[in-house]
């Protein structure tokens, strides 16, 4: 789109601004009978973002006074510092233009006007403005968005008898203090002014001319820079090489013309602090939410973060350094039962909080059972094509990349599954999620296999962590047992299976127990299902009950519904089915287990699926392959160390 450039003489000197709907600037500048000065003629918001910049940075040199006595030399004080201000933006466009990579005509037409005092108000007070703005305000805080997003979200709560034009009102709104305006794709925001002579000398240096670059281009929806950019001639704003972020594109189009519209933050609107009196007990976080001893023992601990200290008393208990905290429960610990507490505290207490999970079929199921759980409150469901897209929730539980859409919105940011895919190495979804955390929230991490990094960390002691190290039903978790096999290329090209892995596959159809045997390749799935169907015999199993399916399988859901009925008994699949999935009484066999696609998150997770229900807690898990890797040593170690400290805690039944 395009913008009109403007100045406008505040306290501290003549500072840029850009407008998307000048009649509304016009009004609100009239009523306080500011001079302004502006270009006449419109301009791409990519360019005018970046004048503004450029003019405003040098504002502490223009406040000096060395700027406006060396434009007034000689002239008389009125036509010398209008034609002043006239050419300086006149080099300040060309400036940007060049910085945008684009050389342009000079501007032609840029005019000083004054305002007249009283006439923007006889406009102002025809329309209960105030009140609109305040609509606008409450709808957006929080809010990030484009602006054909933040119009639909307008227009779908806006009352009728609003007639102002959105667009219109948007821009009331940011001369208000209520949203800021921006380039959806800008230059990267300058860091935070510092204090003291640091400061003192950084000022000196941005007041000082400098060379900036050309290429410091940022999405601010996303956080994606440069080599996510693509220049393309642009119909909107009509220029050679306007800029749109590949990296966010599925969310629609971040441009450097397209209009960003942020909801400011409000003080009033921030959730009570919980007092450390207020925090719970174990015993009543057990009675109140039914949870196990090593859930209580892990939510105190998180909600004595949340209240702003960290650390037990063993350690010696602090005010919390950082805003992150990790809750590392292992696989069928029931980590949506411990989150109950976490939401309540922030809820009760007028925040509002957030549930973030990688995967659309969580949010599904998750769903009903948060709306039970805080029956009453404002619920927001977001994913792809949710019906709640606008929806104001105190609670949200929202897929991954609904998280762009917010800005500084949520006391309470819980991520679960920040290992799993699309979250897991993708930077432009941990910007997001930091991005929508209030800045003096809290963000709790979720997961059964963190990270390296963060295992590092909490190594390190350098991010709080509470273990969670039993499953609900307080049986310790399956340990993996090695079964040397050869490699799956191998077993394929022989059309054979070794006799101790046939012999173990019987035992588990055996004892009734539902297989799942795991591949690295989809390619591998259809043949290996006829190679283990060439076997039925021995495993005691009709050919049709054993099944395969993979990501890129159409009757995937029906395949894992005939497997959790049992109509199929044993079904080879991939890393797909590696988490999610929870079938009562299963057995896992991992095959080609020295693969690099496993590593050990995969393992343990894959392992994860064995012994998940109360009636049959001892399922069995094999790595088979020919080697023995560190990935399957860690997987292992990991698994023991989490069982060596449920016993220690005494938090196993036997
Ligand atoms: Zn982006
Ligand atoms: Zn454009």
């Amino acid at each position: 789109m395009k913008v009109v450039l403007y100045a406008v003489r505040e306290r501290k000197g003549w500072r840029a601004r850009f407008s998307v709907a000048w009649e509304a600037d016009a009004a609100y500048w009239g009523v306080k009978a500011a001079r302004i000065v502006r270009v006449t003629e419109t301009l791409p918001l990519g360019i005018a973002v970046r004048a503004c910049d450029i003019w405003n940075e040098r504002l502490v040199g223009i406040e000096r006074g060395e700027w406006q006595e060396q434009r007034g030399q000689g002239q008389g004080q009125g036509g010398g510092l209008a034609q002043g201000l006239a050419e300086e933006f006149e080099k300040v466009v060309r400036t940007a233009w060049e910085l945008a990579g684009e050389k342009r005509e000079a501007l032609q037409n840029a005019r000083v006007e004054t305002g007249e005092r009283g006439v923007g108000l006889r406009e102002r007070e025809k329309v209960p403005l105030a009140g609109w703005i305040q609509v606008v305000s409450d709808l957006l805080m929080g809010r990030s968005l484009l602006r054909e997003e933040a119009i639909e979200l307008l227009a779908s709560a806006l009352p009728a008898d609003c007639t102002i034009d959105s667009l219109a009102l948007l821009q009331h709104a940011a001369l208000a203090g209520a949203l800021q305006l921006t380039a959806a794709v800008a230059p990267r925001p300058a860091p935070p002014p510092r204090h003291g002579l640091r400061g003192w000398i950084s000022e000196r240096l941005r007041a000082a001319p400098r060379r900036r670059r050309a290429q410091d281009l940022a999405c601010r929806r996303c956080g994606s820079g440069k080599d996510k950019l693509r220049h393309t001639p642009c119909a909107a704003c009509g220029r050679q090489a306007c800029a749109y972020c590949e990296a966010c594109l599925t969310m629609g189009r971040s441009r450097e013309c397209g209009l960003l519209v942020i909801g400011v933050p409000r003080l009033a609107a921030q959730a009570m602090p919980i007092a450390a009196h207020q925090i719970p007990t174990k015993e009543m976080l057990s009675e109140r939410w039914g949870l196990s001893p090593a859930q209580s023992a892990a939510a105190s601990e998180a909600l004595r973060f949340l209240a702003g200290q960290e650390g037990d008393a063993a350690a010696g208990i602090r005010q919390r350094e950082s805003q992150s905290f990790l809750l590392w429960a292992v696989t069928g610990a029931g980590k949506t039962e411990m989150i109950f507490p976490l939401l309540d505290a922030v809820l009760s207490r007028g925040g509002k909080a957030l549930v973030a999970t990688p995967r659309r079929d969580v949010v599904l199921e998750l769903a009903p059972r948060l709306v039970k759980a805080f029956p009453g409150r404002n619920h927001a469901v977001l994913y792809g094509g949710s019906p709640d897209r606008w929806a104001n929730g105190a609670l949200t539980l929202s897929t991954t990349h609904q998280l762009f859409r917010f800005q500084e919105a949520f006391d309470l940011v819980l991520i679960d599954e920040l290992d799993a895919f699309p979250y897991h190495n993708d930077p432009m979804l941990h910007y997001a999620a930091d991005k929508c955390r209030k800045q003096d929230g809290v963000t709790v991490l979720l997961s059964a296999t963190p990270p390296p990094r963060l295992q590092r960390e909490v190594a390190r002691g350098t991010i709080s962590c509470a273990r969670v190290p039993v499953r609900y039903h307080r049986h310790p978790l399956p340990v993996p047992v090695r079964l040397a096999s050869p490699s799956i290329a191998h077993l394929l090209r022989k059309q054979a299976l070794p006799a101790k892995v046939v012999e173990a596959l019987a035992s588990s159809v055996r004892r009734g127990a539902q297989v799942f045997l795991f591949v690295p390749y989809v390619k591998q799935v259809d043949s290996f299902v006829q190679l283990v169907r060439s076997y039925a015999d021995k495993l005691g199993i009709p050919a049709q009950a054993i099944a395969g399916t993979s990501s890129k399988d159409e009757e995937r859901t029906g395949k894992v519904v005939d497997f959790r009925n049992s109509t199929t008994r044993l079904l080879i699949t991939t890393t797909i089915l590696e988490r999610g999935v929870t079938i009562p009484r299963s057995d896992v066999f991992i095959l080609d287990a020295h693969n690099p696609l496993f590593d050990a998150s995969s393992l343990v997770q894959m392992a994860g699926r064995a012994g998940r229900s109360a009636d049959d807690p001892f399922g069995f898990v094999y790595y088979g392959a020919p080697s023995w890797t560190d990935s399957q040593r860690n997987a292992t170690l990991q698994i023991r160390a989490m069982n060596a400290l449920a016993r220690h805690k005494n938090y196993l039944l036997v």
